[in-house]
């Protein structure tokens, strides 16, 4: 390969190729020297957009052009007269933007650079530098990006390895296909390495939106794998990182690194080892989950800032932070040390207030420094990455000693001596650095010997110039010479036609006049060109000195790479701690009590984020117990808006916040480790997810039945709503009885439903507990109290809310009408159901029938706000409610023939 970088594609013999690689129907066009450079090109990358770059452009041409033009939605011009060329470019220095978005719509862009100087001799040479790809590509500005997985087979399960490029931490570990799904879904890689013959539809259904990249199988070979990481990182074997030499994990890890290694043109030594990934490590939180707790707004990518409990939580003052913020929220612990060891931290900043305060301020003006030291690596850093190293080196005298005698230092203490980095970075680096290393201005003078020299030179020289121009007006006695610089024929004297026409003057004979203007005449001199060679010479010195010292220091940087990214981790480390530290004083949250049990007790628990969103009323807590050996099963009932889903969410944030060592909003709790977090929340909550969602629904419960553990926390909302209430309540119903047996294992549970009838089934077993939401009774109608208490609710209160909610009166007396009606009717039907509690338990219940598909559809009425329906919305509704009327009658009919 000729002394190629690793993964750099080689040129073939100049001109060879040039011809045959014009793409089809294009033999009207004229090949140029540049066009045929641009095809030797574009032919060793066929896969990617070639930014080729022309002065102040990169541009593209063909396909690429109009590709391009369509997504950036830039104009598409073409290059030749006859319009054969189509032709697109974007500005050099906007390029990043520009970048990001062909990533984001999926596209390789390769950058082929001009790497010599234009000059007159034959055309200007170029090279493809690097690729950027989907999940490489590391945005300039803050923004999530660099996100690279692989997966391979392993056995039954699968291999996963996923790489922030950002930050240059790798993990590799062994999964079930299910756990697989979790972690890509929450990782949300820009790209999927994958073997070809591994069919992501049939391993990863149901997995985000990457961009899947096959590769051939022995991409992912353990063996060669192992092989290529204990080389890369000089090592005798890669347990010393917590991984198995020559298992499907190491082939994966090895196949990012190999495919960064391809688009970066083998700038991965920053990547400096590999960490293992273990599902028991970490409680297992699913997409679903994530997004039915409201984790993280959803809706990130435009920017929107709905509530979430990532929103109510970040208080953090840097990008590394609010970055690790996410990765603790998306892997709470299950390690209780560890746990235990960040309560102790924000245990320490809640009671130290100015200590919190100061840090706050610290950390705010830190960089990101895992960002600026990966961009440096890759090659694709700025002055600007160095100077943000810098800046937070510069501050670490000050944050260390706020930590020293704390329960901080446990992250501090690991920190590098970076004194002498941070001095020479200090004494060399201009304070405000440039994007562009060409601009200069880099190094501080007095930091370079030869450097300041040279500037010396410079400014000399300029004054020189100054002297001489005023030398030669002395000397010719021609005043109104005036000096001038243009680019064609460097420094002029100019003077004016009107001197010249005066007769006055008369020009020596070593004027050289060079330019005849209307108004004047242009004239160099033979020491005037020596003076210019000075002043040019000095300039390209300047910025070769400055080019080489910043090199140096950028070398001398990278060479504690591992030292600044384990700084970088630290930062974020201190700045969540103090964030959590901020929102508990603010919030008055308390540090739950955390232990190796399985019960859950919180008294007087809030919901972190309805809380925070509520103006006007203050929001009523409630207490939670779910005790292994006793009631391990809340069963809600209770009418709609009452606050069902909320105390079922509030119990499932505040076990996702313990575990990553936040503090919680309640008054006192005690907490028994949860390793999984199930959720189910019934399909009209969750309206935009299409119409499959009865299927949906199923497939998330089997799920959940299926991977249970004795410590996972379950959460079922309104099981069964979609589909129609008789399907729908029988489901329910065998759910939660399957719950209840456990078959081996006792989950808590947490269970709201409207199907009233499953209020029973706490005489059969005892580990149910029934409780419901106070509702309060006048004569203006009813108030939800958002209080738990216990019992069931004796009626749903379904008219009522349709009362509430506007619904016109003739409706609403009719409504009334025909729930007596049905209430008599059930009553005739059953009478043994109805005296106080149901004391039997029905196996298949006759009566219910057709009840709950009226009932059901009142209820559906009464959960309307008409006012907020758009016309198209209320007209499926219609329809829905035709179609279940029309069953409810099919049914009717059924059980009366
Ligand atoms: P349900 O699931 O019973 O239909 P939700 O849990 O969706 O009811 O609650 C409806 C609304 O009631 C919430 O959006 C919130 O504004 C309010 N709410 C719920 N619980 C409480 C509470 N404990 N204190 C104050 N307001 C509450
Ligand atoms: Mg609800």
């Amino acid at each position: 390969m000729n002394g190629a970088a690793p993964g750099e594609r080689t040129l073939p013999e100049r001109g060879e190729a040039a011809l045959e690689v014009i793409p089809s129907g294009l033999s009207g066009v004229k090949m140029t020297p540049m066009l045929s450079q641009y095809f030797e090109w574009k032919k060793l990358y066929p896969d990617c957009i070639l930014f080729f770059r022309m002065g102040d452009f990169y541009e593209m041409f063909f396909d690429d052009a109009v590709k391009a033009s369509s997504i950036l939605d830039i104009t598409l011009t073409a290059r030749d007269a006859e319009k054969s060329i189509p032709m697109a470019g974007v500005p050099w220095h906007a390029v990043n933007g520009y970048l990001g978005r062909l990533v984001r719509a999926g596209c390789k862009v390769a950058i082929c650079e001009q790497i010599t100087e234009p000059s007159n001799k034959g055309i200007v040479e170029r090279k493809v530098i690097r690729i950027v790809t989907p999940g490489t590509y590391v945005p300039e500005e803050a923004g999530s990006g660099g996100r690279l997985a692989a997966v391979c087979r392993a056995g039954k399960e699968l291999a996963v390895a996923l790489l922030s490029v950002e930050t240059g931490r790798l993990e590799a570990g062994v999964f079930s296909k299910g756990e697989a799904a979790a972690l890509l879904g929450s990782f949300a890689p820009g790209e999927l390495l994958h073997p070809a013959s591994l069919s992501l539809s049939e391993w990863l259904p149901l997995v985000g939106d990457f961009f899947p990249l096959p590769r051939e199988d022995e991409f992912f070979s353990p063996a060669q794998g192992t092989r290529r990481l204990l080389q890369q990182w000089k090592t005798a074997t890669l347990a010393s990182f917590g991984l198995e030499d020559g298992s499907p994990a190491a082939g994966a890890a090895a196949a990012v690194l190999a495919y960064l290694h391809e688009t970066q043109f083998g700038a991965v030594e920053y990547v400096k080892r590999a960490h293992p990934l273990r599902s028991s490590e970490h409680l297992h939180l699913d997409v679903t989950t994530g997004r039915n707790l409201e984790l993280f707004d959803t809706r990130q990518e435009q920017n929107g800032d709905a509530p979430s409990l990532y929103r109510t939580l970040n208080r953090c003052r840097s990008t590394m932070g609010r970055r690790l913020l996410r990765e603790w929220m998306l892997r709470p612990l299950l390690d209780l040390d560890e746990v235990r060891r960040r309560q102790d931290a924000v245990g320490w900043l809640v009671e130290n207030s100015g200590e919190r305060r100061a840090l706050r301020d610290l950390l705010g003006e830190c960089r990101d420094v895992e960002r600026s030291s990966s961009r440096l690596s890759l090659g694709t850093g700025t002055p600007k990455d160095l100077g943000a190293i810098r800046d937070t080196l510069y501050l670490l005298p000050s944050i260390l000693p706020l930590c020293a005698d704390s329960p901080l230092s446990r992250w501090t203490g690991g920190i590098a001596d970076f004194t002498a980095l941070r001095e020479e970075l200090c004494a060399a680096l201009e304070d405000d650095l440039p994007r562009n290393r060409a601009q200069g201005g880099l190094i501080r003078s007095g930091y370079d010997a030869e450097l300041d020299e040279w500037r010396g030179v410079e400014a000399g020289a300029s004054d020189m110039m100054d002297a001489y121009v005023e030398k030669v007006r002395e000397s010719t006695g021609i005043s109104r010479i005036k000096p001038g610089y243009n680019k064609v024929f460097g420094y002029y004297l100019e003077v004016s036609r009107a001197a010249l026409n005066a007769g006055e003057v008369e020009l020596p004979g070593w004027f050289i006049r060079k330019q005849t203007l209307v108004n004047a005449e242009r004239f160099i001199t033979q020491e005037m060109k020596e003076l210019e060679e000075r002043i040019a010479s000095a300039a390209s010195e300047i910025s070769r000195r400055e080019g080489a010292l910043f090199d140096g220091l950028t070398e001398r940087t990278l060479a504690r790479v591992e030292e600044l990214q384990h700084l970088g981790s630290v930062l974020s480390a201190l700045d969540v701690l103090t964030s959590f530290a901020e929102v508990a004083r603010e919030r008055g949250y308390i540090r739950p009590e955390l232990n190796d049990g399985y019960d859950i007790v919180v008294r007087n628990a809030r919901h972190p984020v309805v809380e925070e969103c509520l103006t006007d009323s203050p929001f009523v807590p409630n207490s939670i117990a779910l005790r292994r050996s006793e009631k391990r099963i809340a069963l809600i009932t209770g009418p709609n808006m009452a606050g069902k889903s909320t105390y079922l969410r509030t119990a499932a944030l505040l076990v996702v916040m313990a575990q990553i060592g936040c503090f919680v909003p309640a008054e006192s709790a005690s907490m028994g480790l949860c390793d999984r977090i199930f959720t189910r929340i019934g399909a009209r909550d969750d309206l935009a997810r299409g119409s499959s969602t009865f299927m949906v629904e199923m497939v998330e419960t089997a799920n959940i039945l299926n991977n249970l553990t004795e410590r996972s926390l379950v959460i079922l909302d309104e099981v069964g709503r979609g589909t129609s209430t008789y399907d729908g309540m029988s489901i329910a119903w065998a759910v939660l009885e399957h719950l209840a047996e456990g078959c081996g294992r006792s989950p808590k549970v947490l269970f709201a439903t409207h199907y009233h009838e499953l209020t029973c089934l706490d005489e059969r077993y005892p580990q149910i507990e029934n409780l419901s939401m106070a509702v309060k009774e006048d004569a203006d109608g009813i108030f939800f109290l958002h209080q738990v208490v216990k019992g069931s609710a004796d009626r749903s209160y379904g008219i009522e809310v349709a009362r509430l909610a506007g619904l016109p009166r003739p409706v609403l007396k009719r409504a009334f009408e025909l729930l007596q009606r049905f209430e008599k009717e059930e009553k005739c039907a059953a009478p043994a159901q109805h005296t106080g509690k149901r004391k039997e338990i029905p196996g298949v219940r006759q009566m219910t029938l057709f009840e709950p598909v009226r009932s059901g559809i009142v209820e559906e009425l009464a959960a309307m706000t008409p006012d907020s329906l758009t016309p198209f919305r209320a007209l499926e509704l219609l329809y829905a409610l035709v179609e279940k009327s029309r069953e409810a009658i099919r049914c009717e009919n059924l059980s009366s023939s």
